[in-house]
């Protein structure tokens, strides 16, 4: 497709964020939205590398009520596009085996019961009882609900592209947004690597390149990009299709079912900010090690692939959604590896922003940029 010389909006990055903010727009009616997306594929950014888990359970209430909106919009994601996106509603399962932990997950179900999120509470007798194949002796607590789970992050991101397509907006890969031309205080265009692109609004959904992005408009945007990586096992015939996301909170360890195998992360705690996406091959042995503490059979099993990716974590990992000093210029992103499963609404919102100049699906005003330099943050415990 040739590169249009003007665009009412233009995206930049074509991960979930992106390609859903595309969508909402076209089917406002803005016909000439142009998404661009460096890679040669959509979607090969934080969002084709991620865990695809989906899930309510929070720690704050601004989280809870994106999940509230945004997991209930996946469900409806194929009478909406046409693409099938996989959700299995396997349920998260928090466990705790600290006391402070285990306080935090009785103040998270309060809050989110409060919404209306039914959160169950459970013993560590109730976490050994749903978990038969792993060793929890150390568990005191977790949490639980059945409508938490998995869903696929490329049927999403080409869904919201092809939908958006098929509405008149315009997606361009192998097309790198290299400079943002600012007037005064204004955003007057767009240069990529397949031309220049007269606009005055861009959305910046650039992930954990968002910092990069931000620079090219002259805007300082916290977001730093973090190596996160997991693994996937063989098939394990003893895992039950019913097995639950399951997260050792302690050591942001965490399994889920992956085809007939398992999928396998753990957070490096010691990882540096940086943007290598390599795998590091020892760190990979630390969390197989854990891993099998916890789940013995993992002694039989053989790892099936691995890769890494990064998060874009910002000060208070919650996200950045609104505008900037520089007129024109706006941001979507810094969803500090949770942001899969708020794509679909923080694409809608973004597009309340643009077209109505404010938010209504969910009022996400308090997590503008300003909110860095004026010290107003909001801490996210529940961050894996
Ligand atoms: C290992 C891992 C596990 C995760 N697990 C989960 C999970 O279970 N659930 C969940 O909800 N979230 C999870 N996340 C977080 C989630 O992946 C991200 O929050 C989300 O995908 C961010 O989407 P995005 O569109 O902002 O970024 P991205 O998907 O990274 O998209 C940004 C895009 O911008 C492009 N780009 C960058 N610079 C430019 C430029 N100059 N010009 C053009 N294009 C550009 C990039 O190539 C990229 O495709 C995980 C992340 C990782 C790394």
């Amino acid at each position: 497709m040739d590169t249009p010389k003007t665009a009412d909006i233009v995206i930049i990055g074509g991960g979930v964020m992106g390609a859903s903010a595309a969508y909402h727009l076209a089917k406002r009616g803005i016909k000439n939205v142009v998404l661009l997306e460096k890679e040669e594929l959509f979607g090969t950014g934080a969002t084709g590398r991620c865990a695809g888990g989906v899930r309510y359970q929070f720690s704050t209430e601004i989280n809870v009520k994106l999940s509230l909106e945004s997991l209930p919009m996946i469900e409806r994601f194929k009478e909406e596009t046409g693409q099938d996106v996989d959700y299995r509603q396997c349920g998260y399962l928090l466990v705790a085996t600290n006391e402070k932990d285990a306080q935090v997950f009785q103040h998270n179900v309060e809050i989110q019961n409060g919404l209306g999120v039914q959160t169950q509470l459970l013993s560590g007798d109730e976490v050994r009882e749903r978990l038969p194949l792993m060793k929890f002796e150390d568990a005191i607590a977790g949490t639980f609900i059945p409508k938490d789970g998995l869903v696929d992050p490329n049927g999403v991101v080409a869904g919201y592209v092809s939908a958006a397509q098929k509405l008149g907006g315009k997606a361009l890969t192998r097309a790198e947004a290299t400079r943002i031309c600012v007037s005064g205080d204004q955003v007057e265009g767009v240069e990529t690597t397949q031309g220049e692109i007269q606009t005055r609004t861009v959305l910046n959904t650039a992930g954990p390149w968002a910092g990069l992005v931000g620079q090219m408009a002259g805007v300082q945007i916290p977001i730093v990009p973090i190596r996160r990586q997991m693994f996937t096992t063989n098939a394990l015939k003893e895992i039950p299709a019913d097995f639950p996301f399951v997260i050792d909170f302690a050591q942001s360890l965490y399994f889920h079912r992956e085809g007939e195998g398992l999928l396998i992360g753990m957070s490096n705690q010691r990882e540096k900010p940086g943007f290598d996406q390599s795998i590091d091959e020892e760190f990979e042995m630390e969390n197989f090690e854990a891993a099998l503490e916890r789940m013995p059979l993992l002694e039989r099993a053989s790892r099936a692939s691995h890769w890494a990716g990064l998060y874009e974590v910002t000060p208070d990992a919650h996200p950045i959604f609104g505008g900037s000093p520089v007129r024109g210029f706006t941001i979507c992103a810094g969803f500090s590896g949770h942001g899969f499963m708020h794509g679909p609404v923080a694409g809608k919102l973004m597009t309340e922003y643009i077209l109505d100049g404010k938010f209504s699906t969910v009022d996400v005003s308090m997590l503008d940029l300003a909110r860095f330099e004026e010290g107003r943050l909001i801490k996210e415990y529940n961050v894996v």
